[in-house]
């Protein structure tokens, strides 16, 4: 299977090239020049979900050796992600929760950022590369711990991460500034996530930063869901969704099932379009924002305008108002990178772009939007428990909010299944007040009130953080992050 660059379907790259180089030189993503087509009744009784997941890998990783994705998915995806991974819950008014925060940092992201760093040291050790990989790393919270934790100590690759000073919770930004490791580096960035993201993305585009890494053997690369080793895992879990249905009697081969997803950079989101693509019965894929909803404007009015006010919020993993992979659904939606190239010229110049009514009809084919503010996201959380004794994080509950209104809207009798990103204990003091408890002051307080007051206990790896050592307290303005690429810092 080759990829291609969504600003230039000629240019073309395999698997593992996408992999080691992360974005194409023209600045486009990489995207899969066809989409496989699964046999579903074959992939759906791969029940484990290590089997599940290095089938689905296989389809697209085809310059990959088959035994090594088997081997790399049944190490991962094992204990560390609880005893099933990505269990299917029940949630409040017939709505169902993928619970995707089981794994080692209590975010979804692990599904991917654990696997990814065996791709890269695969693809580099069978492609004879022997430069030492830099990782660089924006984030909007839950990112950066899971690529810190994905990466530690792999061999032939460092990471730094970038978090916005004032934009993550006190528990994420703890999970990153406590992290281990030899090869690891944390700082925090004046100013919001798109600050560093942008920051990040200048040390991506400067030659100058490039070649005087390249004398010392050092390439950078991303973690961020840009690449497509990021995003090909996560294609997984929807058809792990669909098993967990089959099994509960819920639906019937072949019956389709909506999904609502929390959305910030559009990765985990575009992930359930492939899957759809490939062939799993899907019927609407609810994309919900927070108060940043260029997306939920975008997907009414066919105009992406990023030039608005920036609004921290209660998820700040979606407080983003660039979101990168939409690029790769316009490709495959206009099938013309000569427009997307215009389009990405556009957002760069004007901060905006619109894309043409026959392009945007064919999204909304597939595609419904909602947005939640904090408190009408408090009251879904509160509703959530208190309706169904259900538990989930700010984030989620976004989403939830946006299903809950798209299926009054559209009168949607398919199974809705929301995508639980984060586990609720990484966020305590606001899920307690959106359950309408006092928050005591400290994040690990609120933690134990959290935990006394649902009756759930506090994941260890968050529990923990508590006693670990900050090793990291640096603060810089993104124009530095070029000094940290280069050593400098
Ligand atoms: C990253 C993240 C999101 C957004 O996912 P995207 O793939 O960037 O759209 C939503 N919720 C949580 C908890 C996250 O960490």
């Amino acid at each position: 299977m080759q990829f291609c660059s969504t600003r230039d379907a000629g240019r073309f790259a395999g698997a593992r090239q996408a992999i080691t180089q992360g974005l194409s030189e023209d600045g486009g993503l990489f995207v899969p020049a066809q989409i496989p087509a699964a046999d579903l009744e074959v992939l759906l009784a791969k029940r484990e979900y290590p089997a599940l997941a290095a089938e689905v890998l296989g389809a697209f990783l085809t310059d990959y050796d088959p035994a090594f994705l088997r081997r790399a998915a049944a190490e991962v995806y094992g204990p560390r992600f609880g005893a099933r991974p990505a269990p299917l819950a029940r949630a409040a008014d017939g709505m169902y929760a993928l619970e995707l925060w089981h794994g080692p940092t209590c975010a979804f992201k692990d599904y991917a950022l654990q696997l990814m760093p065996r791709l890269l040291v695969e693809a580099k050790r069978s492609l004879g590369r022997e430069e030492t990989t830099f990782i660089l790393v924006a984030t909007s919270g839950d990112t950066g711990k899971a690529a810190l934790e994905g990466y530690r100590d792999v061999p032939g690759a460092r990471i730094a991460v970038f978090y916005p000073s004032h934009g993550t919770s006190e528990i994420q930004r703890l999970q990153m500034t406590t992290q281990p490791g030899e090869n690891v580096a944390v700082y925090a960035v004046q100013g919001n996530f798109d600050d560093a993201q942008s920051g990040v993305k200048l040390v991506f585009g400067s030659r100058m930063v490039q070649d005087e890494l390249a004398q010392r053997g050092v390439q950078l690369s991303s973690a961020n869901s840009i690449n497509w080793g990021r995003l090909v895992p996560q294609i997984v879990y929807y058809f792990a969704a669909y098993q967990q249905l089959l099994e509960q009697g819920a639906v019937t081969l072949g019956d389709k099932v909506d999904f609502c997803v929390p959305t910030g950079n559009f990765g985990d989101i575009l992930a359930g379009w492939y899957a759809k693509r490939m062939g799993l019965p899907v019927g609407m894929l609810v994309c919900a924002s927070n108060q940043n909803n260029v997306l939920t404007d975008f997907f009414a009015t066919g105009v992406y305008d990023a030039r608005r006010a920036f609004f921290r919020t209660t998820s700040p993993s979606m407080d983003i108002l660039v979101s990168s992979n939409l690029e790769r659904l316009l490709y495959h939606a206009a099938g013309d990178a000569a427009k997307v190239r215009g389009w990405m010229e556009s957002l760069a110049s004007n901060g905006r772009y619109e894309v043409e009514p026959a392009v945007m009809e064919r999204i909304r084919a597939e595609f419904a939007a909602g947005c939640a503010d904090n408190a009408q996201a408090a009251a879904e959380l509160r509703t959530q428990f208190e309706r169904a004794g259900y538990l989930c994080d700010p984030h989620t509950a976004v989403a939830f909010k946006a299903a809950r209104e798209y299926r009054a809207r559209s009168g949607g009798a398919a199974p809705m299944v929301v995508l639980s990103t984060a586990s609720p204990f990484k966020f305590p003091g606001d899920v307690l007040a959106a359950l309408g408890q006092p928050a005591p002051q400290g994040e690990f307080e609120a933690m134990e009130a959290l935990a006394r007051h649902t009756g759930q206990p506090a994941p260890a790896a968050l529990a923990g953080l508590r006693t670990l050592p900050e090793r990291f307290r640096q603060t810089i303005r993104p124009e530095e992050i070029a000094d940290v690429a280069l050593g400098r810092k």
